[in-house]
């Protein structure tokens, strides 16, 4: 079957329009079919906005093929004034290294922590300016907005552009392959999630995490707005030691995303996980 993609879904909406523009020039056509159709490609646009992982709208990092024994750890949403710098420790106990997808609007509060993780040798990669509910709504002009004003200021705070974007909630639009393509900016989805934004149950978030123990695996975590257990704490308090240790045990080395990039073996099959094991009920974001 052929691949279709959203520049498909747009040459369909145009030539339908054309049908209709006919139909408005009083020539025949058949109405409704046609706006069922032009309904159907709607449908199938919003969907691959709202999934994370589709190909549909462009290439995506999910797990990465791979013949060597690494993971790679991301958190999002930080930097954060508690967690960043206890994730930070953490990570340095077992010495392991991560990406940090930052937002730039945080970045700027707390440059800091910034320069910390970019010292400790981790990598700094692109969340977006504002992190906006509304972001796969916006233009070409405001996206690129988006995403220009956090690889300057990223760039400027750890000496290196960040080579990898993650939209906000992981919905895109059709505009933003071709901005991060400009930009040699490759767009990073995820294997695994932990949920650790909406999920208050440790114990939980870690029976989750404890499927991503195989190499290639891209685990998302959040530094940023991470959820609370029973007694107030953060999760990633108690479930990142017991990730850490478990990948640990399997002779799994912790890497950053572009260093987990660069052992991807092209020989290799994808290695697409199907994602199960769906969060609780949202709550609001932010
Ligand atoms: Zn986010």
């Amino acid at each position: 079957m052929p691949r279709l993609d959203a520049r498909h879904v747009f040459q369909a909406v145009n030539a339908l329009d054309g049908l209709l523009a006919a139909g408005a020039a009083g020539h025949a056509v058949a109405p409704v079919p046609a706006l069922a159709a032009i309904a159907a490609s709607q449908a199938a646009l919003t969907a691959a906005c709202l999934c994370p992982r589709c190909r549909f709208l462009g290439p995506v990092i999910t797990r990465v093929a791979t013949t060597k024994p690494e993971v790679a750890l991301t958190f999002d949403d930080g930097p954060d004034e508690a967690m960043t710098p206890r994730i930070l420790a953490l990570l340095a106990e077992h010495d392991a290294r991560a990406s940090f997808f930052c937002i730039g609007r945080r970045a700027r509060q707390a440059p800091q922590l910034v320069r910390a993780a970019a010292g400790a040798g981790h990598s700094i990669e692109n969340h977006s300016w504002d992190h906006s509910p509304r972001f796969a709504l916006f233009g070409s002009r405001r996206l690129a907005h988006e995403i220009d004003e956090t690889q300057d200021l990223l760039a400027d705070l750890s000496g290196q552009a960040p080579s990898c974007f993650r939209a906000p909630v992981g919905f895109r639009n059709p505009w933003l392959a071709p901005l991060l393509a400009e930009r040699a900016l490759r767009y990073a989805a995820w294997s695994h999630r932990a949920f650790d934004t909406l999920d208050p149950a440790p114990a939980r978030i870690a029976r989750r995490l404890s499927r991503a123990l195989m190499p290639g695996a891209v685990i998302l975590l959040h530094d940023g707005r991470n959820a609370r257990d029973a007694a107030g704490r953060p999760v990633l308090e108690t479930v990142l030691p017991t990730l850490l240790r478990g990948l640990q045990a399997r002779g799994l080395r912790v890497v950053d995303l572009p260093t987990l990039l660069a052992g991807h073996d092209r020989a290799l099959p994808s290695q697409d996980v199907p994602e199960r094991d769906a969060a609780p009920a949202p709550r609001a974001f932010r």
